[in-house]
């Protein structure tokens, strides 16, 4: 295997990871679609998932165009990782989820774990589950 064997593995590696714009979370960014907003910053937006699989079931995701968490942590600035962690520990707070608790979940790739499926919409994103108190 050659020098040129390994410059198409290279290649074929970072057309893999090349971000899509044609994904929903993407168009909900740009106003394409609309999403039942629940909170957004400068850097962020949260909004119910179309699909809830909890009594709160919100996704948060940073407005620059990231993959997965790995492409976030690695290329978004330090303000961006701020903003989106402080927004959801915000949306915590505003579904009241604190009392009863909740799982911060986020999808990267293919992975699989028993019948949970791997990463559907190729934007970062973070799933925020719970059960909302009644205070
Ligand atoms: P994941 O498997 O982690 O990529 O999860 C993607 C999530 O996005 C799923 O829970 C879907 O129900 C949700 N979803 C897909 N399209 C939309 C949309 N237009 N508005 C809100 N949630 C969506």
């Amino acid at each position: 295997m050659g020098l040129f064997d390994s410059e198409v593995i290279r290649q074929g590696d970072m057309e893999l990871m090349q971000y899509n714009d044609d994904n929903a979370f993407y168009k909900i960014i740009h106003k394409q679609i609309q999403a039942n907003v629940v909170l957004e910053g400068e850097h962020f937006i949260a909004f119910h998932d179309i699909a809830p699989r909890a009594p709160v079931h919100i996704l948060i995701i940073p407005k620059g165009s990231y993959i997965d968490y790995h492409d976030f942590i690695e290329r978004a600035s330090d303000i961006e990782i701020l903003d989106f962690h402080r927004g959801m520990n915000q949306v915590v707070k505003l579904m009241k989820l604190r009392e009863n608790g909740f799982k911060l979940r986020t999808n990267s790739g293919k992975f699989r774990l028993n019948d949970e499926g791997g990463q559907e919409v190729m934007h970062m994103h973070f799933h925020i589950l719970g059960k909302p108190s009644e205070a």
